[in-house]
């Protein structure tokens, strides 16, 4: 027997699986294995894995392994996430081209999985920042942009002043820039769109389908944000606009006594002008310019300036003052709203300030409420009342009548609003795919033909950010000519939000030398939906809700046939370190691949696995408080390796007990990672592994059991699996191409025996029960006895006399 030496056992590996070509997903139409498609999120290049990759990669590689061993073929690919700011600003940092940083990472990251040895199909690598690949990405802007879902308007936007681009609002946390924390502020720019609201409630009704955690699925239908009301007319008494308005509650109208703009709202000006107040109005506007919108959705309440024209409420004609005001926003619903004092606290607020009647149109049956006296806004559930036709009606339950009524007085109709803006994917930096569109003065925008792909991004380029696109600054590279006329024209300069190159790789990976289209749809009918994709919650809403966006659009193409990516998820928890997440200004950062080195990678995967359930974070400084100490995953491997080279070198019977407890394992470890639940799985493996250790030190056999465990062990430990399989048990190939071991239903049925349960010594109910069952267990089980009841007949329990698992007495008398 040899000692357990990760770093001499697990290179040897590396070498091995690779030359046997183990993990290559088979295209052959005819294998008759189930495909399975295991998708991980792909990396970014930002360094090399850290502990966060090392955990994700963990989990999603015990998947895949797991899957091939029950008889899948299984893709199970990666790539790299290769444009984008991180890479960007981290070239500038050390002066270097973007291009030589990024592609350095990747191949420190591509060493760094080679040697924790995940399962990958190397053949099928891509780099969104390849030609190759962002050609397409170019392809399917041009795509969108002819179906009409890409276009382009100026717009306000959020702009990072350190990172010195827009944003998409999917981009902005709490009022800062997600990827940097510095406060987003506001710009107005003509940027491009995808129309995602067009999906709106198709991505809402889709969530059905999706076996995703139901926080994920909860975030999306958050941020689509479907509200259900009514769209009203009011007119402006002195300059005759319509004006609409969107309400969720029409049951208010007639407690509307203001009316507010945006200040962005297009009229306001020309109000203004008409109220004769066109220098109040205009400072406002000009002092909000720069407000950054997250900043303005908790505007002051009573900020506002009245414009001197009043707007007619249709339900009942009454003439109420307009004023423009920085709590409403153009960016929700229509940029102008009724205000409704007593039943809306921020209407309520902008009241009181502006000296405005609050009129009480719902109050609670039998209560009579006092505008003047009211300290804040009413909730808005009881019986309408000053409500003209709909007095003395149940309210909310009214909703539906009113809007009925509106409707056939040509005064309303009933709709739908989305919470969910446009996406904004036009960024002012070099490191991304160019947007492919020729701006011509005479054709407008014209979309780069075809055969003309890729629009490639020039190498020789002042990339440091200022406020316009680097490209803008190249001096010959935006000069071309108009693909429709052949005058002379302009490219566009902004690159591509890197969430665009993201939300298409999954359909890529299927085929991905494909050169004459983006992927093959043969290929991609056969391996999608993903059955199972990897990766972080962080993800919850930008890449997974623009995923399925993009998803749907193909399927509108007829590109393929299915309307969601990926049926099943699953999110990792993140790795922190005393309570707080690592960074380098923390200086709290715990590099894996170290650890790895000298201790083994199966060791890292087991660590991260066992830590706890898998969605859980994992507190390094709890998991792994000492480098130099030996990992406790190390220690158990060890014991592993020592007693399946004995068993295997041991003649000799195997004993009933050790059979038994092998097949009830197999049976629990199958069902647990089917489930994904790793660390429930290993601990039963160290179970087994004490109960082969103790065999084989009373002298018994143990071939079965450890032949059993090196199987279970191989999707979480594969070095030492296969060292154990090949080396120890004398298979010829991999156990990683073994077929997982199937358990003996009758030798892991528990042992049953028999529980009495006596009333004051006689027997009233027998009951069939585990061997191992506990003494709660049989306690429980005696008291909840339909007959035992009956034989108490409401009598007091005094005592309680358990033999587990056998006997339970229950004494009455005293
Ligand atoms: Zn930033
Ligand atoms: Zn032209």
């Amino acid at each position: 027997m040899r000692p357990y030496d990760p770093t001499q056992i697990e290179p040897k590996w590396i070498e091995r699986w690779e030359s046997e070509g183990l993990y290559r997903a088979s295209e052959d139409p005819d294998d008759p294995r189930p495909r399975f498609y295991a998708l991980d999120m792909f990396p970014y290049p930002s360094g090399d894995l850290h502990l966060g990759h090392a955990e994700a990669f963990s989990g999603g590689d015990a998947i895949a392994r797991f899957r091939w061993m029950q008889g899948n073929n299984v893709l199970h690919p990666i790539g790299w996430d290769s444009f984008g700011l991180p890479a960007e600003n981290a070239a500038i940092k050390r002066g270097i081209h973007p291009k030589e940083w990024t592609y350095a990472n990747i191949d420190q990251q591509r060493r760094s999985f080679r040697r924790v040895g995940m399962s990958f199909d190397w053949t099928r690598q891509l780099h969104t920042s390849d030609p190759e690949y962002y050609r397409w990405t170019q392809w399917l802007f041009k795509r969108f942009f002819d179906r009409g879902l890409a276009y382009r308007k100026k717009a306000a936007a959020n702009w990072c002043p350190n990172d010195q681009t827009v944003l998409a609002n999917e981009q902005v946390v709490n009022g800062a820039c997600e990827r940097c924390g510095t406060p987003v502020v506001r710009k107005d720019l003509t940027q491009w769109f995808f129309k995602i609201t067009d999906y709106a409630q198709r991505l809402l009704d889709d969530t059905q389908e999706l076996e995703w955690p139901e926080r994920v699925i909860t975030m999306q239908r958050n941020w689509i944000g479907r509200s259900e009301g009514a769209s009203v007319v009011f007119e402006i008494a002195e300059t005759g606009d319509r004006v609409e308005v969107f309400t969720t509650r029409p049951d208010t109208l007639w407690g509307v006594t203001f009316f507010v703009f945006a200040v962005e709202h297009p009229l306001v000006p020309k109000l203004a002008e008409a109220g004769g107040v066109p220098a109040e109005a205009a400072s406002m506007i000009e002092a909000l310019r720069s407000t950054p919108l997250t900043v303005r959705e908790e505007a002051d309440t009573r900020e506002g300036v009245n414009l001197g024209v009043h707007a007619l409420n249709p339900v009942n004609g009454e003439r109420v003052p307009v004023f423009v005001a920085p709590y409403v926003l153009m960016e929700y619903g229509t940029g102008a709203v009724m205000g409704v004092p007593a039943h809306d606290q921020r209407d309520f607020e902008f009241a009181r300030h502006h000296g405005l009647p609050i009129r009480v149109v719902i109050q609670p049956e039998g209560e009579q409420r006092d505008p003047d006296s009211m300290p804040e806004a009413h909730d808005h559930e009881g019986v309408m009342v000053n409500s003209g036709p709909f007095d003395g009606l149940r309210s909310p339950e009214a909703i539906p009548e009113v809007i009925r009524w509106l409707e056939e007085q040509g005064k309303g109709r009933a709709a739908v609003t989305y919470r969910l803006r446009d996406w904004l994917l036009s960024r002012q930096r070099y490191w991304g795919a160019p947007i492919p569109i020729v701006h011509c003065p005479e054709h407008g925008e014209v979309a780069v033909p075809e055969d003309q792909l890729p629009v490639l991004l020039p190498d020789d380029v002042d990339f440091t950010p200022g406020g316009e696109s680097p490209l803008a600054r190249h001096p010959t590279w935006k000069h071309t000519t108009c693909p429709t006329c052949g005058k002379e024209a302009v490219r566009d300069t902004d690159t591509m939000d890197t969430f665009v190159d993201s939300s298409w790789y999954f359909f890529r990976y299927c085929s991905p030398h494909e050169d004459r289209q983006a992927f093959d749809p043969e290929k991609v009918a056969r391996w999608m939906p993903v059955d199972q994709y990897t990766g972080g919650v962080e993800h919850a809403i930008l890449h997974l809700l623009y995923s399925r966006f993009f998803t749907k659009v193909l399927k509108d193409m007829g590109m393929v046939s299915f309307s969601e990516p990926a049926l099943r998820l699953m999110n990792q928890g993140q790795v922190i370190f005393a309570g707080a997440s690592m960074s380098k200004s923390k200086g709290n950062v715990v590099e894996p691949m170290p650890l790895v080195e000298r201790w083994g990678a199966d060791s890292m995967r087991v660590t991260m696995l066992f830590a706890g359930p898998f969605e859980d974070d994992i507190d390094w400084k709890l998991i792994e408080p000492d480098p130099n100490r030996r990992p406790a995953a190390n220690a158990w491997l060890g014991r592993v390796h020592a007693a399946v080279w004995e068993a295997a070198e041991r003649e000799g019977e195997e004993p009933e007990e050790l059979r038994r407890l092998t097949h009830r394992t197999i049976e629990a470890v199958t069902s647990d990672l089917e489930r994904f639940r790793f660390n429930v799985a290993i601990s039963k493996l160290q179970v087994l592994t004490n109960d082969l250790r103790s065999t084989l030190d009373a002298s018994g056999g143990g071939r079965e059991a450890a032949t059993a465990l090196v199987q279970m062990l191989a999707p979480m430990a594969p070095f030492v699996a296969d060292e154990l399989w090949r080396e120890a048990l004398g298979n010829a190939e991999s156990v990683h191409v073994s077929r997982w071991p199937a358990f003996d239903e009758a030798l892991a049925k528990r042992d049953r025996v028999t529980l009495v349960v006596q009333v004051d010594g006689k027997v009233r109910d027998r009951i069939e029960v585990d061997a191992s069952a506990s003494e709660d267990e049989v306690r429980d089980l005696a008291l909840g006895s339909d007959k035992v009841k009956r034989a108490l007949d409401r009598r007091e329990v005094r005592q309680v006399i358990v033999r587990a698992p056998r006997l339970v007495n229950l004494v009455t008398a005293d």
